[in-house]
């Protein structure tokens, strides 16, 4: 029954018997969290053995460094081994750093801002600051521009990442678009993966700010269903390629591999940002914690280690997408009033009610004790244009509960549309 096209009364009549099934679940008190992406229970499971790994006395690294010591500002070198085949990059392009990633992009952010890249004035003398945030997108990133003032300008995302002719356009006739978000593997939200053409363009560009800083966010670039990494181009090596060497930071963490808060963080640059960071690193701290990294190195050995344990967890997260996807197919596929991604990996499913409709759809949810991540939050400033795109978090839920928890979604999403088609919203 495609929604759009029903005559007024029909769709009166079907938005009272659903208020009626609605109100039904209204008396369950139902208490289900799907706001944010955290990992399950089950999944934090897999890494137990890491709280153990590490026995009495086993404190040196492989290659003899005391981790209860200070020092090794930049990580020991097993760990960012690993980084090195996780981000496609050479070791001396790495530096590893805390639990947190969003701590890292932060962290190049603040400095930027207060001293300027690495022989530029600082950002934040030289004006109002922009950066380009492809959108819908991770509501963290936003947030940091937030907390620096940094004004925000909305990109389109298409099928194959940021709408790059509207990039292009921006970067080139604006010095003060200092930098830009990038997702590139199962973006947050839309688990889109960057095309080629859309890399090779990025790298190609020709900002008009010489200390543009392209912020390349890779947290899911290990997070597929199916076994197999998506093979996107290397953006550290295509930047060298167009002479722009200096303007991709890499970033990645553990976070959603082992235990969200006791990963492992990294960013990886040009050997020359790396040099001007590890500077900032020398002020800031006299090491990070090696000791986390050996437990992440003697869990998980090496890179191969980390795809079997992912191979374990798309197993467990798997079957919760696929109970979401299920119950979007069945109960909205023929109402014509959403659209929704099904991705090959990341944590998110994004949706789309018709316009002005995420805002209700999400009330509609939590009154029935479903909390969604709040409308909006996948744009700049909380503040989706056209108020129609809601973030889902498979992962948090058992597959029972989300059964439940998509039950009411949908029928919040119908409920929020017949509303409007029937001009009672
Ligand atoms: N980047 C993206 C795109 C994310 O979705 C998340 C987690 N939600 C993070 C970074 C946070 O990573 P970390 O825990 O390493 O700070």
């Amino acid at each position: 029954m495609n929604y759009t096209k029903m005559s007024k009364n029909d769709a009166t009549d079907t938005l009272s018997k659903l208020t009626k099934k609605y109100d039904g679940y209204l008396e369950m008190g139902l208490k289900l969290d799907m706001s944010r992406g955290k990992p399950g229970d089950e999944q934090l499971e897999l890494a137990n053995g890491m709280l153990t790994v590490l026995e009495n006395g086993d404190y040196l690294s492989p290659g003899g460094v005391d981790c209860r010591n200070y020092g090794g500002l930049e990580g020991i070198p097993e760990m960012k081994e690993i980084f090195s085949e996780m981000m496609d990059a050479a070791s001396d392009e790495i530096i590893v750093g805390g639990n947190s990633s969003l701590a890292m992009m932060f962290d190049n952010v603040s400095v930027y801002m207060s001293h300027g890249v690495k022989d530029s004035e600082p950002w934040a003398k030289q004006g109002t600051v922009k950066f380009l945030c492809p959108s819908p997108g991770y509501d963290r990133h936003f947030t940091v521009c937030e907390y620096f003032n940094i004004e925000m300008i909305t990109v389109p995302m298409t099928g194959n990442g940021p709408d790059m002719d509207v990039v292009e356009m921006l970067v080139s006739s604006d010095p003060m678009i200092k930098g830009m978000w990038c997702v590139p593997v199962f973006s947050n939200p839309d688990g889109i993966v960057y095309s080629d053409e859309t890399i090779l363009r990025i790298a190609a560009l020709k900002p008009a700010a010489k200390d543009f800083r392209l912020f390349w966010d890779n947290a899911y670039c290990v997070h597929q269903f199916n076994g197999t990494r998506p093979a996107i181009l290397n953006i550290l090596r295509e930047c060298e390629k167009t002479k722009n060497s200096d303007m991709p930071i890499v970033f990645s963490s553990f976070s959603k591999i082992s235990m969200a808060g006791a990963g492992v963080a990294a960013m990886a640059s040009s050997v020359d940002n790396c040099n001007y960071i590890r500077k900032r690193l020398f002020t800031q701290t006299i090491g990070p914690d090696k000791i986390n990294q050996l437990r992440h190195v003697r869990f998980f050995k090496n890179y191969k280690g980390v795809m079997t344990h992912m191979n374990k967890m798309a197993d467990i997260v798997r079957p919760k997408f696929e109970t979401v996807l299920c119950n979007l197919d069945k109960e909205l596929t023929e109402t014509g009033i959403a659209q929704w991604n099904a991705p090959d990996g990341g944590y998110f499913v994004s949706f789309n009610t018709i316009d002005g409709c995420a805002k209700r759809t999400v009330a509609l949810c939590k009154k029935a004790g479903v909390v969604m991540t709040g409308a909006g939050a996948t744009f700049p400033y909380g503040k989706d244009p056209r108020d129609k795109n809601i973030r889902i978090a498979p992962t948090y839920p058992s597959v029972d509960e989300l059964q439940k928890a998509m039950e009411v979604f949908c029928l919040a999403v119908k409920i929020a549309a017949l509303e409007k088609i029937c001009g009672s919203a």
